[in-house]
């Protein structure tokens, strides 16, 4: 694949700048194929859908071509429903964030004409509204369109369906001839068609021109989780099926780089590759990968392209491509050689559009799936624990020596048995924190006095979050105690901010939180006692290691092994 960069398509340092706060690595072919021919001043008609990058495909242009000296409306963009200005508005103030006095403002119906009126009052250059509003502004006269260059009608087939035809021919005869007008629009209907014409002045034509492309023989499968959801749903999907070398690919180098810290901090090994790292690293984390030296890489598609790995298990689009060239590429990493490869794409929202539309370039079915729950993982690790003490149990040959001291001791055989499993990491042992901070619910009820039971065995817990410790408080659910009152205990004692407490796991008993590190030093000489209402509650440190995982994929026999501790936790 040839592609173009941003910095080939004739933009201002401002613009180049804010694109790579944002962490874009390469335009999307959207971008690439509209930004130039408008920067040129050509009308557009561009056919693309959400998610294809069509905002910044015009976002851009209409940035650029804006003078921050005048604060008159000179590009206008009319948008279907409240929501998309609102996205649209969102896009251009990051867009535009490093071009001084440069505003936009979204007015839309449903909200306060007063604020409305303040902003336009104030001057912007760039307009973002839904038709209805816009007309009533400029019955008001609180709108003046006289000195537009640019219109752009995003979603123009869902404003004509919506039936804002008579408003977007009054819009844009208020505005001057000589602009530029922009329709961007996912069909082009024969109505569409006649819009255009009337109103624009030979327009260039913008699609993305997608090649028929054949996808490898991988099982494919999609999962729709929000998006505050994804990482949980990749940890459910990793201890389900016990993936264990794989690459994850996202869109933006922020997003790769939250991603592999949050990796990292759940005890995973895992590195990252994106264009904002310098080439020798690049080169360093790639070669480890090949050799399979550590499970997980997350990658953008620049970095990742020439990436040559043979036994991957898995790739994961933890974020959707824009085109299903993209999705090709990504998912022909796994399934080489004759081995099986598992492609595995999360869809958010109306990503599903975007999905749909691979499905039909690629010519395959991509199918769905549901994220197991935390009760399918739990009793699949059992599952597989039992298999190996079966296997372990066929073979044969057992040594009893250490089995027969404790009997004699007078333990019965089951509680020897049941014991073991508990030491392996069973689920008498494990109550694994939730990876995301529990939400404090509306009210907190009281707390009553702590009844701690020093029989319950301690979990074992996660590594902590980088820069986190785990402590222990000796209160637990039986006692109704919410994460709310966790805080607020924490806050107390430790003279601690709220917003420094991370994940927090209440159980019997006992529950765990975890707190960031510069807090914890003073429980590291000994347990805080601190007087509730009616009781005491002790907070102690847990000394957690973090700890990169060792890991083999099974078909390496060259590589080290689990420690016996990892391969009871990964390798169920
Ligand atoms: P849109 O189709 O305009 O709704 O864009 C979909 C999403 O893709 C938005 O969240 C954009 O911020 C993001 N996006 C747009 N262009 C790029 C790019 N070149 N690289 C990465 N992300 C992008």
């Amino acid at each position: 694949m040839n592609k173009q960069n941003f910095s080939d398509l004739g933009l201002s340092p401002e613009v180049l700048k804010a694109i790579s706060d944002l962490g874009f690595e390469e335009p999307a072919p959207i971008q690439a194929a509209a930004i130039p021919v408008l920067l040129a001043g050509h009308d557009v008609v561009g056919q693309s859908m959400t998610g294809s990058g069509k905002t910044a495909a015009f976002g851009i242009p209409a940035i650029e071509l804006c003078q921050a000296s005048d604060r008159t409306v000179q590009v206008l963009i009319l948008c279907p429903t409240r929501e998309l200005a609102t996205q649209v508005a969102d896009e251009i103030h990051k867009l535009s964030s490093h071009k001084k006095g440069i505003h936009a403002v979204p007015i839309y119906g449903g909200a306060s004409y007063e604020r409305q009126f303040y902003e336009l009052k104030k001057g912007v250059q760039i307009v973002i509204g839904t038709p209805g509003r816009l007309m009533d502004h400029m019955d008001r006269g609180t709108l003046a369109l006289d000195k537009v260059k640019m219109v752009i009608l995003d979603e123009a087939d869902r404003m004509l369906d919506m039936g804002f035809r008579e408003d977007i021919e009054k819009i844009l005869q208020a505005t001057p001839k000589e602009r530029q007008t922009v329709f961007f629009s996912a069909t082009v209907s024969r109505q569409i068609r006649d819009l255009i014409e009337r109103h624009s002045k030979s327009p260039k034509s913008v699609s993305i021109q997608q090649k028929e492309v054949t996808v490898p023989t991988v099982e494919q499968w999609y999962y729709e989780t929000p998006q505050r959801m994804k990482f949980e749903a990749l940890l459910r999907l990793v201890d389900f099926h016990g993936y264990k070398l794989g690459i994850i690919f996202c869109n933006t180098q922020r997003m790769v780089d939250e991603l592999a810290d949050d990796l990292i901090a759940q005890g995973f090994s895992a590195d990252r590759l994106h264009g904002g790292i310098a080439q020798a690293q690049r080169t360093r984390v790639m070669n480890k990968f090949k050799k399979a030296e550590f499970e997980f890489l997350v990658a953008t598609d620049v970095a990742a392209r020439g990436i040559d790995v043979d036994d991957l298990e898995l790739v994961v689009n933890f974020d959707l491509p824009y085109d299903a060239e993209d999705y090709v590429h990504r998912i022909g990493r796994t399934g080489r050689a004759g081995k099986k490869g598992m492609a595995v794409t999360f869809v958010s929202g109306r990503d599903i559009y975007k999905l749909q539309y691979i499905e039909k370039f690629t010519r395959t079915k991509i199918r769905r799936g549901t994220i197991p729950t935390a009760g399918e993982v739990e009793e699949r690790k059992v599952e597989s624990l039992l298999d190996q003490v079966r296997d372990v149990l066929n073979r044969g040959n057992l040594s009893t020596s250490q089995v027969d001291r404790l009997l004699e001791e007078g333990f019965s055989s089951t509680d020897i048995a049941a014991s073991l499993f508990v030491l392996l990491g069973g689920p008498a042992a494990e109550t694994r924190p939730p990876s995301g901070n529990a939400a404090p619910p509306a009210a907190a009820p009281e707390t009553k006095k702590p009844k701690p039971q020093p029989s319950e065995p301690q979990p074992s817990l996660r590594p902590p979050a980088r820069g986190m410790q785990w402590v222990r408080l000796s209160v637990g659910r039986e006692t109704r105690v919410t994460p709310r009152d966790i805080v607020s205990l924490l806050e107390d004692s430790l003279g601690l901010p709220g917003r420094s407490v991370g994940i927090i796991d209440i159980s019997i008993g006992q529950s765990f939180a975890q707190v960031a590190d510069q807090y914890v030093d003073v429980l590291k000489n000994g347990p805080r006692k601190i007087e509730i209402q009616d009781g005491f509650v002790n907070i102690s440190h847990v000394p957690v290691q973090r700890k990169e995982r060792e890991y083999a994929p099974n078909n390496r026999p060259d590589k080290p092994k689990y420690s016996k501790k990892e391969f009871r936790k990964k390798k169920y």
